[in-house]
């Protein structure tokens, strides 16, 4: 069985196809799937999928792409993760790709959440484009060690994974390892111990080979443990056991 830990049901692509897409899951042996949360005002939809499906999972937060937002304060976003259907914190962290200029914003964001997650005792679901060095920098001076949690949709070095796993974190691959020039990032999948290994969709976003392109969905997630298979020479059912205790380990979920 493969878990997919990171996906975005709630977006309309996906929201308005629910029951085709649950159904895909379970003809993939996708057991089960995390809903991630990107702002405080969709997550009502998130926690409502996670509510109603016992084989889904919510997290809350406000990623780091959502400009011009009230705020979220740490004790806030604790208090709305004291529900036993919400896993995870995030998704959080630094986006110096999509977002330029003055982003202190951001990092104060970022911040709160990794407060939140220490209040709540739940693990963190991180999100860094551009921006390791600076991530890897907050996680420490917050302590993000203590919680622990998934550096998601892992696009950087063999360095940063290095130093995101001596805090305590797993490292999350989705389809871009399937892509044929991600030669770096198949090498990170091909050395990290399967004992750090997380797999993802990233849906609707990130299609793997042979669907890129197309709109994502849960399902997908066997095509980013078959790639990761390969590239270890092991077998599919190692990557899938591996990776679906490790979910079930870090986010503590039934
Ligand atoms: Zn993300
Ligand atoms: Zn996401």
């Amino acid at each position: 069985m493969f878990v997919d830990s990171h996906c975005h049901l709630d977006f309309p692509d996906l929201a308005s196809n629910l029951d085709a897409l649950l159904g895909k899951m379970r003809e993939n042996d996708v057991s089960h799937a995390l809903c991630v949360s990107v702002n405080l005002e969709d997550f009502p939809r998130v926690l409502a999928l996670a509510e109603t499906h016992s084989n889904l999972f919510a997290s809350v937060g406000v990623h780091p792409d959502y400009e011009n937002l009230a705020e979220p304060q740490a004790a806030h976003l604790a208090s709305l993760a004291d529900h036993p259907r919400v896993i995870a914190i995030g998704e959080t962290g630094l986006d110096y790709f999509r977002l330029k200029g003055d982003l202190e914003w951001q990092r104060e964001r970022f911040r709160q959440h990794i407060r939140a997650a220490r209040q709540c005792g739940k693990p963190l679901i991180i999100h860094t484009r551009e921006a390791a060095a600076d991530t890897l920098r907050i996680m420490a001076e917050e302590g993000a060690d203590s919680v622990g949690g998934v550096m998601h949709c892992f696009t950087e070095s063999w360095e940063v994974a290095q130093q995101a796993m001596e805090m305590n974190f797993y490292i999350s691959f989705s389809g871009i390892v399937t892509f044929k020039k991600a030669l770096a990032l198949k090498d990170v999948a091909k050395r990290i111990k399967l004992e750090r290994m997380l797999i993802e969709t990233d849906s609707p976003y990130l299609a793997p080979v042979p669907h890129r392109g197309k709109i994502n969905q849960p399902a997908f997630v066997r095509y980013v443990a078959e790639e990761i298979a390969v590239l270890r020479g092991i077998s599919v059912d190692e990557v899938a056991t591996a990776t679906t205790s490790n979910f079930f380990n870090l986010f503590k979920a039934a």
